[in-house]
């Protein structure tokens, strides 16, 4: 059995704006994340760990800033590159924990519905994904509500 473990992590500035995009889910906000995409920094950080178990490099590899045709793309386009990737090359996703950093907006009314979103991007049981979220005690660029961080992990299995 070959078993392969993937990190990603991810930032976004907030700018101006009313919501924010974390995997997959609008939620309303006093402020929205800045990026070439949509921002959603948490499926970016879900996405690069899948690459990463599979060194096969990151976001920015197959999906280069500099490349227009990406410009305000939604951000599932890039997980479900990575989800084909990894199964094109044998491997079953045994699970994927996601950590969300920041001070606001409040993630744990929406972390259920994020699993659900994540689980059907991915053709996966939600029970094999994890949303959960930390604050950083207003310390650093996340405490100073700046921006927002994302760690993941992902497990990959080939039989
Ligand atoms: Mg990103």
């Amino acid at each position: 059995m070959d078993i392969r473990l993937g990190n990603g992590y991810d930032v976004h500035a907030f700018e101006d704006g009313d919501h924010v995009i974390l995997c997959g889910i609008k939620i309303p906000h006093s402020a929205k994340l800045k990026g070439h995409s949509d921002a959603d920094v948490a499926m970016h950080a879900i996405t690069d760990a899948l690459y990463g178990a599979v060194a096969q490099g990151d976001i920015g590899r197959h999906f280069p800033p500099s490349d227009p045709q990406w410009k305000g793309a939604a951000s599932d386009i890039f997980l479900k590159h990575a989800v084909a990737l990894v199964r094109d090359m044998g491997f079953d996703i045994s699970n994927i924990d996601c950590t969300i950093v920041c001070e606001r907006p409040k993630i744990g009314p929406h972390a259920e519905a994020m699993q659900r979103q994540l689980a059907d991007i991915m053709a996966l049981d939600s029970s094999r994904i994890s949303v959960k979220a930390t604050t950083s005690e207003r310390l650093g660029f996340t405490g100073r509500e700046e921006g927002i961080a994302s760690i993941a992990t992902a497990a990959l299995v080939k039989p």
